[in-house]
């Protein structure tokens, strides 16, 4: 029965993307697909049958809890799992029931599930229109756990230059010009240059003389630079490469509030050390698809880094962000290093590997 919902569901958003869906929508069907799979979880409970899970399961199905150290991977190692668990329930005559809730702080349906008063809470994550994960926790365990993101996919939005894309233009002409004017009423007056791990200079007219200080120190013709504008996928916007020749990538992010830009960062693609091939603009800071951080494999808090990339949704500066060591499992390889995330807006800012590992 579900398959037949998600076809209709895939046939709506091919629909909608052939026209003009507005992102509004495209959330609210998200939000749709997310309570109907929630719904199956809660029948597969109520009725302690696993064959539900079927159809609705992607073959690459992790399955996490917060009171098992180890995640559960793959679709049929978990229908296993659960058909034995839901015999189990049934013969020990210990039911359980389910129902769905609705969590605002997390803007997600999630199943609840009650055995003789205790309570636990299964939150799904999809992954193209299939259910990618179910995370197990205590129902109120919420905050600082999962970081969601609602961006629908960019190619779908109507294509149109955006401030960041005209901005990215501006400096770029700027820099090849030895001349700020262009760009001039784009900056706020108290506009912050951070330059990645080094330092930051406050103020227009200081940001301004840093950039022509930097073109003076580079003397080089603006030719010998490859410029380029790129999207960040992970923010949605574009953002200036400047490539002196010979030298390592640099990428100037904006953040701009009220048609001004407030924040600019530089930093260097990719930001670690290159033996350590990891984070890539292109890249969300973890990787994910949906954007998801998963709890169990935050470690220790560090203390707060100065001259790092600060939110780019909000501006909180780095050294006012959260900062976890963090493990990042990518098949046979997995990176170990700091996640900085924001509390305001609920969302990874950067992951920064610092430790390579090699699974077996
Ligand atoms: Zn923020």
């Amino acid at each position: 029965m579900l398959r037949s919902k998600n076809a209709d569901y895939k046939n709506v958003r091919d629909r909608q993307e052939n026209s003009t869906a507005t992102i509004q929508q495209l959330i609210s069907m998200d939000m749709e697909l997310g309570k109907r799979m929630s719904e199956v979880i809660c029948r597969a409970w109520n009725e302690l049958d696993a064959s539900l899970f079927e159809s609705i399961l992607s073959d690459d199905f992790e399955y996490i809890s917060i009171w098992v150290l180890e995640t559960m991977k793959g679709k049929n190692r978990y229908i296993d799992y659960i058909t034995g668990k839901f015999e189990s329930i049934r013969k020990e005559n210990n039911p359980v029931s389910a129902e769905i809730i609705f969590q605002e702080r997390i803007d997600k349906y999630v199943v609840v599930l009650n055995q003789g008063g205790n309570l636990a809470a299964l939150e799904p994550t999809i992954e193209d229109d299939m259910l990618k994960s179910l995370w197990m926790r205590p129902v109120d365990m919420t905050l600082p756990a999962v970081f969601m993101s609602k961006k629908p996919k960019r190619s779908i939005v109507k294509k149109e230059e955006t401030e960041y894309e005209k901005f990215s233009k501006l400096f770029h002409e700027a820099l090849m010009e030895k001349d700020f004017s262009c760009v001039d009423w784009f900056l706020a007056d108290d506009v912050v240059q951070i330059l990645y791990d080094n330092k930051e200079i406050s103020g227009k007219k200081n940001v301004i003389s840093y950039w022509l200080d930097w073109l003076e120190r580079w003397n080089e013709p603006a030719v010998n630079t490859n410029y380029n504008i790129k999207l960040c996928k992970y923010y949605d916007r574009e953002v200036l490469s400047i490539e002196p020749r010979g030298k390592r990538i640099l990428y100037q992010m904006a953040r701009i509030e009220e048609g001004k830009a407030k924040q600019l960062i530089l930093c260097p693609n990719p930001l670690q050390s290159p033996m350590i091939r990891y984070w890539d603009l292109d890249h969300s800071p973890l990787l994910f698809k949906a954007q998801t951080v998963m709890p169990h494999r935050m470690g220790k808090d560090l203390e707060p880094r100065l001259y790092r990339i600060p939110c780019m949704r909000c501006g909180c500066k780095s050294e006012n962000l959260q900062w976890y060591e963090y493990s990042h499992e990518a098949g046979p390889l997995g990176y170990k290093g700091e996640l900085s995330v924001c509390t305001n807006c609920m969302e990874a800012v950067e992951f920064f590997p610092t430790i390579l590992l090699r699974y077996k």
